[in-house]
């Protein structure tokens, strides 16, 4: 017992500051992109042509979020000239066009926000569906539990049962066999609650976009009320989204 008190005072407070403070990741960590609008037409052709994603537009050079994978080839490609990875986390939108960027974000739309707040900002139960992922985003979304974030500091939880929650958060490209369950779960939660579609997969198909055998946006299925891009989203980019649009 004494050895366990003795480690329990050398570890110490082992959770994040964040948000009252700022963090740093890790540097090789790609976050919201900065876009060189004027680079050239034949660069931007040469990094949307090798896109594995295909979700650079070469009219407009514009990236989309919802559908990048954030492999970096772009970046190596174009030597950063066209786009060039940031540390920002911070990539939530409510809108799935506002993920079609040029490097910048609007802020989460504030009538929603509002909205939200006042229902759910002193408690938030979410239900997870897990629709057929590749458990990447899953991991990321269990590590909010460990001491280090500690999400239920701020009132946000996950349970078991959907008629027990506010809402639901959904990971991976819905496959069919996961279309039906994905529906009923969210009919079982009662009203008013909230839809979060998480990760590539979840916002539009991900690696299995223009698969037959998935859904891939669940905006088809359900109207989504906020959008977590990344491939998985990173624990802190899901962690502000959820920060900012309810609490
Ligand atoms: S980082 Fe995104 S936009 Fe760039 S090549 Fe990879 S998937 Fe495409
Ligand atoms: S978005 Fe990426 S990490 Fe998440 S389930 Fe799909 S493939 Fe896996």
């Amino acid at each position: 017992m004494l050895k366990v008190i003795k480690n329990r005072i050398e570890q110490g407070h082992r959770t994040s500051k964040y948000p009252k403070e700022p963090i740093e990741l890790y540097e090789r960590f790609r976050g919201l992109p900065k876009i060189d609008a004027g680079c050239a037409d034949t660069l931007v052709k040469r990094c949307a042509d090798a896109c594995p994603q295909e979700c650079i537009d070469t009219e407009t050079k514009q990236i989309d979020l919802g559908r990048c994978v954030f492999c970096g080839l772009c970046e190596t490609l174009s030597g950063g000239a066209f786009a060039k990875f940031s540390q920002n986390f911070e990539m939530g939108t409510s809108s799935r066009d506002d993920l079609f960027t040029h490097g910048s974000l609007p802020e989460l739309a504030e009538h929603s926000q509002t909205h939200f707040k006042k229902l759910f900002g002193r408690s938030l139960q979410l239900r997870q569906i897990s629709a057929a992922g590749c458990n990447g985003c899953e991991a990321d979304t269990n590590v909010l539990n460990t001491p280090f974030f500690d999400l239920q500091r701020f009132g946000i939880q996950f349970v078991a049962s959907p008629r027990h929650a506010d809402g639901i958060h959904v990971t991976g490209p819905i496959s069919k066999n996961m279309r039906q369950a994905t529906i009923t779960t969210w009919e079982s939660v009662p009203s008013p609650k909230v839809v979060i579609a998480s990760g590539a997969c979840a916002i539009s198909g991900g690696p299995f976009y223009g698969s037959d055998e998935i859904v891939g946006d669940l905006n088809k299925l359900i109207p989504v009320d906020l959008y977590i891009p990344g491939c998985p989203p990173h624990p802190l980019t899901t962690l502000h989204a959820l920060l900012n649009y309810f609490k």
